[in-house]
C-alpha cells in the first residue's frame, strides 16, 4: 500500500505538473458568475449550492438566490419556510438551514460582513475545510488548497496513491501534496479552480477523459493501467432502503391533506402527503388496509397504488408508492393534516419526491 509521503515529488516535476494543470484549465475554463466575482458572500452561496449539485443545475438557483437575497443582512432576515421553498429541488436541505444560521451568526459576530480568515470561515455553520479553502482562496487569495472527493480521486490517480482516500491520514497527505504543488508564486484561486475542474470534468469516476487530460504524461495510474482500481476506499457506504406509502386524500373545497415532517430526520419540516412507512419491504395491500383502518379509522374497500417512484439520497434509497383515498370520511381527518390548496403548493417546501408524485401522477387542478 503506497502512502503519499513515499511519493517523491521533486521541485522540477511539481512545477511541470502545476503548469500543466493551470494551462489545461485556462485554455478551456468555463465562465460562471461566481468565478467573475470576489464577493465572499456570493462565492460562499455558490460553494454551498454546488455541494452535491451539478453546475448546470445550481446556476439558476444561484441567480435566483443572489437576486432575492443580495447580501448577508437580507439573507439573515429571511424566514426559514420561504427560503426552503427557494431551495426546493436542490435537495440536502440542511445546507439551506445552515446558511440561514451562518448569515445570522455573521450579523451578530462580524457586523454583517464576511470573515476573512480561513479559521473564521471554517467556524461558519455548514462550512467544512473544502468550502473554507475555496472561499479563502477565491475571495481573499489565501493559500489553502481545496481537497474534495474529485481532487482526492485526481491526486490518487495522478500520483498512484493506493492508500484509501477516505481515511484522514491520506486526506492530510494529499492536502500536503496540493500545498506543495501550489507554491507561493501561484494564484491560489486559479490553482484551486484548475484542480477542481480537472477532477470534476476530466478525471471523472467512470471513463475519465485521459486523451485530453493535461497531466496524462505524469499520471501513474495511466502509465501503470491502474485507473479502474483507483481511488481505493476503505469502506463502501451501504445505503438503507426505506419504503413509503403516500396517500392523496381529498378534503373540502378542492383541498387535499399534507402533513409537515418532524425535525428529527431528513427533509426536516418539509411537507408531504400522509404517510405510512413499511419496514424492510412493501407490505401487502391487505396488511396496508388494516393499518389504514387502525391508524385513521377508515377501511378502504379497494386499494391499489397509482404510481411508484424512487429517490436516492446520500445514505438512503426511498421507495414510494402513491395511493388515492377518494372517500375518506371528513370526521376522521387527522389533527396534523393540513387542508392544502393548489396555491399553497407554491409556498410550502416539498421534497423532490413529492413534487415528482404530484407533477407526474396527479391531476391536481
Ligand atoms: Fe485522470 Fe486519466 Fe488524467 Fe490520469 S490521465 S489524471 S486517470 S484523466
Amino acid at each position: 500500500m503506497k502512502i503519499p509521503e513515499e511519493i517523491p515529488l521533486e521541485k522540477k516535476q511539481a512545477k511541470q505538473i502545476r503548469i500543466a494543470i493551470i494551462e489545461g484549465y485556462t485554455a478551456h475554463a468555463r465562465s460562471f458568475p461566481w468565478k467573475e466575482t470576489q464577493d465572499p458572500y456570493k462565492i460562499w452561496l455558490s460553494e454551498i449550492i454546488l455541494q452535491q449539485t451539478r453546475t448546470e443545475q445550481g446556476l439558476p438557483y444561484y441567480l435566483k438566490i443572489t437576486q432575492k437575497y443580495p447580501d448577508i443582512p437580507s439573507l439573515a432576515k429571511a424566514k426559514e419556510e420561504p427560503f426552503l421553498k427557494d431551495w426546493e429541488g436542490l435537495g440536502y436541505y440542511s445546507r439551506a438551514r445552515n446558511m440561514l444560521a451562518a448569515a445570522r451568526y455573521m450579523m451578530e459576530h462580524h457586523q454583517g460582513t464576511f470573515p476573512n480568515t480561513y479559521e473564521e470561515i471554517l467556524a461558519l455553520k455548514g462550512v467544512g475545510p473544502y468550502t473554507a479553502a475555496a472561499i479563502a482562496s477565491f475571495a481573499f487569495g489565501l493559500r489553502y488548497p481545496v481537497v474534495d472527493g474529485n481532487v482526492l480521486r485526481l491526486f490518487s490517480r495522478l500520483f498512484g496513491i493506493t492508500a484509501p482516500v477516505d481515511v484522514a491520514s491520506t486526506v492530510r497527505a494529499i492536502r500536503y501534496i496540493a500545498c506543495t504543488l501550489m507554491d507561493d508564486k501561484t494564484d491560489p484561486a486559479i490553482f484551486n479552480q484548475a484542480i477542481m475542474d480537472l477532477g470534476a470534468s476530466v478525471c471523472t469516476p467512470k471513463q475519465p477523459k485521459c486523451t485530453i487530460c493535461p497531466v496524462r504524461k505524469y499520471c501513474r495510474a495511466y502509465r501503470d493501467q491502474l485507473i479502474d482500481l483507483l481511488p481505493v476506499k476503505s469502506k463502501t457506504l451501504k445505503k438503507k432502503s426505506l419504503y413509503y406509502n403516500y396517500f392523496y386524500i381529498p378534503g373540502h373545497s378542492g383541498t387535499f391533506a399534507l402533513t409537515q415532517r418532524d425535525s428529527t430526520a431528513f427533509w426536516k419540516k418539509m411537507y408531504q402527503f400522509p404517510l405510512l412507512e413499511d419496514n424492510g419491504k412493501y407490505s401487502t395491500i391487505s396488511y396496508l388496509q388494516k393499518r389504514i383502518s387502525k391508524e385513521w379509522n377508515y377501511l378502504p374497500n379497494h386499494l391499489q397504488p397509482i404510481a411508484e417512484e424512487k429517490q436516492t439520497l446520500s445514505h438512503r434509497h426511498i421507495h414510494a408508492r402513491l395511493f388515492v383515498l377518494d372517500n375518506f370520511p371528513p370526521q376522521n381527518w387527522q389533527d396534523n393534516w393540513l387542508h392544502t390548496s393548489v396555491d399553497d403548493l407554491t409556498r410550502l417546501p416539498l421534497p423532490k419526491l413529492m413534487k415528482t408524485l404530484i407533477g407526474r401522477h396527479l391531476q391536481i387542478p
